[in-house]
């Protein structure tokens, strides 16, 4: 369709970075043309059925890009979840593996209510470690997941066999 070609002709391939051989797909391209944001925010707003979601949670950093313009455009409030000590008050902490080591992300405990109803916004899913550490963090706050939006899906990499708690959904997938 076309305004999914619109988007993906605005994000770039940027080999080697940041180590070599991976191929990094830049979405700075897709962030600084006024149109192509737009429809892109507008794609993840359409791709929402059933009840709307009351929050939007974004990690870290380019979650909060795209998360919060969602959010501003569906009227639901902003949730960021941040890396380790970024958080001033209580917080919850998941670990999760990357390649080497392991890494955390925090959220606020008191950031929702019971049952509410939350949608996990990021631009790109890879692994899906990401994500999934999103989501333990939001069943320790007793939230409902709606499901998580993506921006870029790498599906080679088979990140949604592994997030089975909600529904996975992607404007462009490679
Ligand atoms: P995952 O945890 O392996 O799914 O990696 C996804 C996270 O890493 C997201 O927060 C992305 O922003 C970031 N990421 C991984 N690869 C890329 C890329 O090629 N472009 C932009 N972000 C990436």
């Amino acid at each position: 369709d076309a305004a999914v070609a619109q988007v993906q002709g605005l994000i770039r391939d940027i080999p080697d970075f940041p180590k070599p051989g991976i191929i990094f797909k830049d979405i700075t391209p897709l962030l600084g043309d006024a149109e192509g944001f737009k429809t892109a925010v507008d794609l993840l707003a359409q791709d929402l059925q059933g009840p709307m979601p009351e929050y939007i949670v974004g990690t870290e950093s380019r979650g909060f890009i795209f998360g919060a313009a969602l959010a501003y455009r569906i009227g639901a409030g902003f949730i960021p979840v941040r890396k380790p000590g970024k958080l001033p008050s209580d917080v919850y902490a998941c670990e999760y593996q990357l390649e080497y080591g392991t890494d955390a992300l925090e959220v606020h405990r008191d950031a929702l209510g019971q049952g509410a109803r939350t949608l996990i916004v990021d631009d790109l899913l890879a692994t899906g470690g990401t994500a999934r550490a999103t989501g333990d963090l939001l069943r320790r706050l007793g939230a409902e997941m709606l499901g998580y939006s993506f921006i870029i899906e790498l599906g080679f990499l088979n990140a949604r066999e592994h997030m089975t708690d909600a529904p996975v959904h992607s404007l462009i997938q490679y």
